[in-house]
C-alpha cells in the first residue's frame, strides 16, 4: 500500500502515549481499517528519512503474535506508522474495563508475548524493549499480539532525546544502566502478567485509590533526569500530587506513598512481586512468574525456556476459548 494522509479517513482516537497519539483510520482506496500512530520527531529531515528506512524492517515481520505493518510515511514534522488494528484494544484497557483477567487467559497472553519475542529475536535480532499491557493487543478472534517494538535505533534515539522513557516495567539491570537484552523483556512481561492477573499495577496499594494510575504516572516526565536527588524528587512529586488531588504511587500493603525514583529503587532492592494471595492462583503460575522476575538476568529464564513451562503447556492443553472470551467485552 502506498500510504498518505489524504487517503486516510479518521474514525476514532485510540489513545495517547508518550511518543505520540494513535488513531483508528480507514484507508479509503483499499477500505482497510488500520491503526495510525503519529510520532512527533524533532529531528533533521535526513534523520527522519533514516528512521523511515529502518522502519521498513517491519514489512518483513510476519508472525501471528506480532501486529503487522501496513507502511510508514513522513508528514512533517511527524512520522506516521500504519499498522494492523487490534479491535479489542490493549490489555491495560481490557483489565480496566473488565477487571482482573482470568489466569488461563493470562497464560495465553504469556505464551503469545513469548512467541512474539522469540520470533523477533531469532528471525530479526530485535529486542522489543517496551513490553507492557498497552503494547499487548487483542482482537475479536481472540488473538494476542505485541506492537511497538524497538525496530529503529534512530527512532529510539530521537524519542529518547525528547523523553526519558524510564518506565516502571523496566528490569532492575536496566534501571541500573545495563544493556537491554531479551531477558529485560522477560522481566517486563512478568510485571505485566501480574498486573493483568491482579487487575492493578503490582507496585500500587490495593487498598488505596491508586489502582487506576495512568501510564504517564508509570513513567518519568519529559526531561526529568533520573539522577535527581530523592529529596528534590519527593518535593517535585508532592507538588504534582497536590495538583492531581493527592494521587501517588503507593507501596503494596504499607500505604506509604513513594516517588517514581523511590519506586525504581524499590524494584532494584526489594523482592520481586508475586501473585497474591497465593492460594488464589495455580502454584505453576507463580513458579512461572518467579522465573520471569529473578533479579539477576543470568538466572532469569529465557523466552524459549519459558514457553516450555508447565503452566503454559497445561493451559494450552486445556484449549481455552479465546474467541469466546474476547466476545464478552
Ligand atoms: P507509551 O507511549 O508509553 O508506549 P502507550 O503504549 O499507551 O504508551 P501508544 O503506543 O501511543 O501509547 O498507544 C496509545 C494507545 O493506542 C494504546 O494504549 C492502545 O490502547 C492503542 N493502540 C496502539 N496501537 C494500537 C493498534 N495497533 N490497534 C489498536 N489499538 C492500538
Ligand atoms: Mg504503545
Amino acid at each position: 500500500l502506498d500510504l498518505r494522509d489524504e487517503d486516510l479517513e479518521e474514525l476514532q482516537e485510540l489513545g495517547q502515549g508518550n511518543g505520540g497519539s494513535v488513531k483508528k483510520v480507514r484507508h479509503i482506496p483499499s477500505g482497510v481499517v488500520m491503526a495510525k500512530k503519529i510520532v512527533l520527531i524533532d529531528a533533521k529531515p535526513a534523520v527522519r528519512k533514516q528512521i523511515l528506512r529502518e522502519l521498513q524492517i517491519m514489512y518483513n515481520c510476519h508472525s501471528e503474535y506480532i501486529i503487522s505493518f501496513h507502511g510508514a510515511y513522513i508528514s512533517d514534522p511527524n512520522i506516521c506508522i500504519c499498522m494492523e488494528f487490534g479491535d479489542k484494544g490493549s490489555f491495560d484497557g481490557i483489565y480496566k474495563k473488565i477487571g482482573a483477567i482470568d489466569i488461563d487467559v493470562v497464560a495465553i497472553v504469556a505464551m503469545s508475548v513469548l512467541e512474539g519475542l522469540i520470533y523477533l529475536y531469532d528471525v530479526h535480532r530485535i529486542i522489543h524493549r517496551d513490553i507492557k499491557p498497552s503494547n499487548i493487543l487483542c482482537n475479536s478472534k481472540g488473538q494476542v499480539k505485541i506492537c511497538d517494538f524497538g525496530v529503529s535505533g534512530e527512532l529510539i534515539n530521537s524519542i529518547a532525546d525528547t523523553f526519558v522513557g524510564t518506565s516502571t516495567y523496566m528490569s532492575p539491570e536496566r534501571i541500573q544502566g545495563a544493556q537491554y537484552t531479551v531477558k529485560s523483556d522477560v522481566w517486563s512481561l512478568g510485571i505485566s502478567l501480574i498486573e493483568l492477573a491482579l487487575g492493578r499495577f503490582p507496585f500500587a496499594d490495593s487498598e488505596s485509590d491508586d489502582s487506576d494510575l495512568s501510564d504517564l504516572e508509570h513513567t518519568l516526565s519529559p526531561g526529568r533526569p533520573i539522577s535527581m536527588s530523592a529529596k528534590r524528587q519527593a518535593k517535585e512529586d508532592k507538588k504534582k500530587k497536590d495538583r492531581r488531588k493527592s494521587k501517588g504511587v503507593s507501596l503494596q500493603g504499607g500505604g506509604m506513598t513513594m516517588s517514581i525514583l523511590e519506586l525504581l529503587q524499590h524494584i532494584v532492592n526489594e523482592p520481586a512481586p508475586r501473585l497474591t494471595p497465593e492460594d488464589r492462583y495455580p502454584v505453576e503460575s507463580n513458579n512461572f512468574i518467579e522465573a520471569c522476575l529473578y533479579k539477576d538476568p543470568e538466572v532469569r529464564k529465557a523466552p524459549k525456556e519459558l514457553v516450555a513451562h508447565a503452566w503454559i503447556q497445561e493451559t494450552l492443553d486445556s484449549r481455552p476459548d479465546m474467541e469466546t472470551w474476547a466476545s464478552t467485552f
